[in-house]
């Protein structure tokens, strides 16, 4: 029998809560759909003017271009302006509500579209739904702590009014986690006197004509970035951590790009020194190197701490023991396929926060917490790894896992030959797997599933 498109009417109630959502992203869309469809009664706060969150680009940058200036004023997105995912968008999109082509002027029916589409998607989502009912844009979170007797105040402000506090029973935390740079320690960076941006501040290769630069990282947007700077500067040098050594040295088929180790130092001449030993006298460098998680707004006195880029302690990422299910988060997770990883999680608490689902005991929890801890150290991950689920594919165990938990079948099993195929695809032609590729039979498995939802 088909799958029918649900749309946000309450379903069969068990204990209805009231439930903050902080963030109106990808992830606190999902959750407000989930928690109205379980039958609470949501609140997403939204401190941006439209929901779409890291989706919603914008030219607007921050004063302090690494971010380092703690009273800078917070620019949320981190999108440049060329940026076309990284996910096929069959896979990127929530389960029920398949990512489509759609056709039309203003439309991007890609296979990895613009993040302008991807944006369009999140607003259909919104709409089609009925989500921005709940949302309040303009409207900023400054503090969630709990109180005694376990409810919550949120006190939030927006540019209508000044802070206001209210009382909710759960608080559901979706603010994301790509806004707040994080840098290297690089020896002499203090007294190199070139110019430096983080990746986050990074929109156009305009500020880069003709000028040599150093980008440090190895991930998706570093790569994108050094072909779209290369585009006008005059060299691009690449330094990261994980280059084979057969691969150093000019990019193939590039004649302005060149791939080196991780920079050993950089000096007061403007010299920037690699470790294999390579040397350049550079005008820029540019951070691809990440971000950090923050939760400037939440008071769990010490019970959720981050350390070294671990939110813990966390049952399987979204719940403190101590506080659950009163307090979770949605989201953390990377090196993941978000979208629907994001709708699993957000399923999970609104049927744990209506009592349909039951969660372990506190202590139950915790063992599973220590005995995840011990494994990462065993198999000597850094605590900063911590949320990643990039290894041996553990995010499939993971999205497996939570379906049980809340009753649903399994992530489809095309989504992670997909995602396996477009990681090959994307080593093998770097420059091009957006726009080539070998795994037609799964678009078309994909395809045919998302005929049984209705739109
Ligand atoms: P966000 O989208 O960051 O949303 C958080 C929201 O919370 C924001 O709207 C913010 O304004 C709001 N907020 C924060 N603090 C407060 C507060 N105190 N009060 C009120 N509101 C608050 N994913 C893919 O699936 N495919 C891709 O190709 C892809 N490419 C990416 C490329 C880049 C450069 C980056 C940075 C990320 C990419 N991602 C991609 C990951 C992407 O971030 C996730 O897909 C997803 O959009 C994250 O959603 P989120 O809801 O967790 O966070």
């Amino acid at each position: 029998m088909p799958i029918k498109f649900i749309m946000a009417t309450a379903t069969p109630l068990f204990t209805p809560r009231h439930v903050a959502v902080i963030g109106a992203g990808a992830g606190g869309l999902v959750a407000a759909r989930e928690l109205r469809r379980e039958g609470h009664q949501v609140v997403v706060f939204e401190r941006g003017d439209q929901v779409g969150g890291s989706w919603v680009y914008t030219t607007e940058v921050e004063s302090d271009p690494i971010g380092l200036d703690p009273k800078r004023r917070v620019v949320h997105s981190s999108l440049y302006n060329s940026l076309r995912t990284n996910l096929p968008r069959e896979s990127m999109g929530f389960r029920d509500y398949p990512f489509r082509r759609k056709e039309g002027k203003e439309r991007d029916s890609r296979r990895f579209p613009s993040h302008r589409e991807v944006l369009k998607y999140l607003q259909d989502f919104a709409a089609d739904f009925e989500i921005n009912d709940s949302v309040r844009l303009h409207t900023e979170v400054v503090y969630a702590g709990v109180e005694e007797g376990g409810k919550w105040t949120v006190r939030s402000k927006s540019i209508h009014r000044d802070c206001v506090d209210e009382i909710y029973d759960a608080v559901v935390v979706c603010n994301g986690h790509y806004f707040q740079p994080r840098l290297p320690h690089i020896p002499g960076i203090n007294s190199w006197p070139g110019k430096q941006m983080h990746s986050h501040n990074y929109r156009t290769p305009e500020p880069f004509q003709d000028q040599v630069v150093v980008l440090i990282g190895g991930a998706a947007s570093a790569v994108d970035i050094s072909r779209d700077v290369a585009t006008v500067a005059k060299e691009v040098h690449v330094a990261a951590r994980t280059v084979e050594e057969d691969k150093l040295g000019k990019l193939p088929g590039r004649d302005n790009i060149w791939l080196h180790s991780m920079i050993d130092s950089v000096h007061e001449d403007g010299t920037v020194v690699f470790l294999d030993g390579n040397a350049v006298i550079a005008d820029f460098i540019v951070h691809c190197t990440g971000y950090k998680y923050e939760f400037p707004f939440l008071e769990t006195n010490r019970v959720v701490t981050v350390d070294d880029s671990r939110v813990g302690p966390l049952y399987k990422h979204v719940f403190p023991p101590a506080l659950a299910p009163w307090l979770s988060f949605v989201g953390l997770p990377w090196k993941v396929v978000p979208f629907p990883l994001f709708e699993l999680q957000s399923k999970w608490i609104a049927g744990v926060l209506s009592n349909r689902i039951a969660l372990p005991s506190e202590e139950e929890m915790i063992e599973d917490i220590e005995a995840f801890y011990l494994s990462l150290e065993s198999s000597c991950t850094p605590k900063s790894h911590t949320h990643n689920l990039g290894m041996n594919l553990a995010q499939w165990d993971y999205n497996n896992w939570i379906a049980a938990q809340c009753g649903v079948s399994a992530m489809e099993e095309w989504r992670q030959q997909m995602y396996i195929a477009t990681s090959k695809n994307r080593l093998t032609r770097p420059e091009t797997y957006r726009d080539e590729w070998d795994d037609d039979d799964l678009v078309l498995q994909a395809e045919q599933e998302f005929a049984n939802y209705e739109i």
